[in-house]
């Protein structure tokens, strides 16, 4: 993130996650990579010895307790060891957490989010299913009232550390009939009897991060087990878009950096017809377009963790700002990812660098936690709410009228 714009506490902060990334083993991302490692636990482990997991989360149940200025912060250089990690860094502490944080009981609190934050356990977030992932409300996970409790069967694809978890938050259908918000409950699921995981899909990158199948056959829990109470997991799943995303677009921007990095050490020396390739402008732009988006992918993070932070802007203007840096930031980094690449020749497409990993991991940022196309649905759908109130309450000029025959109204056709 921006120097110039953060406190110094927060370059401490900085520095503290860049130090813990400069822990990580070589031989840790390379054994995940070839799936050597399905579960990073050490890392979980060492991370929350250091106390770099629930940045968001009161000091109270062992976070830190900062904003999402500080969290953007930090997931920026988390991204940096490998996308992997990340991934499990910002599902159990920032995501799983915060849910229960907000919606649970003491009881799950200090069950779950004490020992996870220490680095002791994960918790997994289950919202994908064989049948469809975009279509949140679709879900067929079903649970059914047994006394006090509930007993859940179905199955969740594409589970992010699934593999290594204790602890499973697994949306089901608790009211058929309901309508679709109104339909969902919001579990904590114990790696319990009837639980299963299924370490199974060949992924392209972000490997050994365990991410499986999830299969949940006559799975019984206590109904305080349930976030929000039960039929109010709708809730929980909007107050989680917000970690899944903008944590999601924070860590690209690290994950993609060290690509930026080796590619611009490489131009410079590097030669070709007798100078160094960096003097080509096909090269030299190329890493030139990717500083500038990496600094407005920055800027993007930035200003919409200051947004939330700043405790002014409206629910539907998070949403429409958390969305849109989640679209920008990913598909910018993937286009920086690609330049750099590209200017590599021969030699980035293959294992000597780790460009070729950078890019295999960071394509995942444009599909998980909703893709990038629901992404593009939210925003147009906050922004013509936000036009609408704008114009109704008529705060700037009405430029429409600067027009010379601005009021030959029959010319304005609409239907
Ligand atoms: C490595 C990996 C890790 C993941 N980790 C997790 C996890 O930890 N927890 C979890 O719950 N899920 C996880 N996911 C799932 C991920 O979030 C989903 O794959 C994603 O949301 C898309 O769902 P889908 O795969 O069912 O695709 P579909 O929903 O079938 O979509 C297919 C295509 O159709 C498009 N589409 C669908 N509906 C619309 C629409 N209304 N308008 C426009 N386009 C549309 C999509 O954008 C996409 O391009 C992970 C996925 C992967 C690959």
């Amino acid at each position: 993130m921006f120097d110039f714009a953060m406190t110094d506490e927060q370059i401490k902060l900085r520095d503290e996650a860049r130090e813990f990334t400069k822990w990580v083993p070589r031989e840790m991302i390379l054994e995940m990579d070839e799936e050597k490692i399905q579960f990073p636990r050490e890392y979980l482990k060492e991370c929350g010895r250091r106390n770099l997991l629930g940045i968001r989360i009161p000091a109270e149940y062992g976070g830190r307790g900062l904003g999402w200025c500080e969290d953007v912060i930090v997931a920026e250089e988390i991204g940096v060891a490998s996308y992997s990690l990340a991934c499990l860094w910002g599902v159990g502490a920032d995501i799983v957490c915060e849910a229960i944080v907000k919606y649970g009981t003491e009881e799950l609190k200090q069950a779950i989010v004490v020992p996870l934050l220490k680095g002791e356990t994960f918790a997994a977030e289950c919202l994908t299913e064989p049948r469809g992932g975009s279509d949140f409300f679709g879900a067929t996970t079903k649970a059914r009232r047994d006394g006090e409790d509930w007993i859940i069967t179905g199955q969740k694809r594409f589970i992010v550390g699934a593999e290594g978890a204790d602890w499973f938050m697994v949306y089901a259908v608790t009211d058929p009939g309901a309508p679709p918000h109104r339909r969902m409950s919001c579990f904590m699921v114990p790696r319990t009897k009837g639980v299963e995981t299924r370490y199974i899909y060949g992924l392209m990158g972000v490997r050994g991060g365990g991410a499986g199948r999830l299969i949940l056959d006559e799975v019984r829990v206590p109904e305080r087990y349930a976030l929000n109470g039960i039929n109010n997991g709708f809730e929980v799943f909007m107050t989680n878009m917000i970690p899944e995303r903008l944590g999601t677009a924070a860590m690209t921007i690290g994950s993609v950096r060290p690509a930026l990095e080796i590619a611009t050490s490489y131009t410079s020396r590097r030669k070709a017809f007798g100078q160094p390739i960096m003097n080509f402008q096909a090269v030299g732009f190329k890493v030139a377009d990717s500083a500038m988006m990496m600094d407005a992918m920055r800027s993007v993070a930035w200003s919409t963790a200051l947004a939330i932070d700043s405790g002014k802007a409206s629910a539907g203007k998070i949403r429409r700002m958390v969305s849109q840096a989640k679209k920008f930031i990913t598909e910018g980094a993937w286009q920086v990812a690609n330049n750099c690449m590209q200017v590599m020749g021969g030699i980035g497409y293959t294992n000597v660098f780790p460009i070729e990993r950078i890019v295999r991991d960071i394509r995942l940022s444009m599909i998980w936690v909703g893709t990038n196309e629901i992404m593009q649905h939210i925003i147009q759908t906050e922004w013509y709410k936000e036009h609408e109130k704008n114009m109704k309450e008529q705060k700037t000029r009405e430029v429409e009228l600067d027009a010379k025959a601005a009021f030959e109204t029959e010319e304005k056709v609409y239907e």
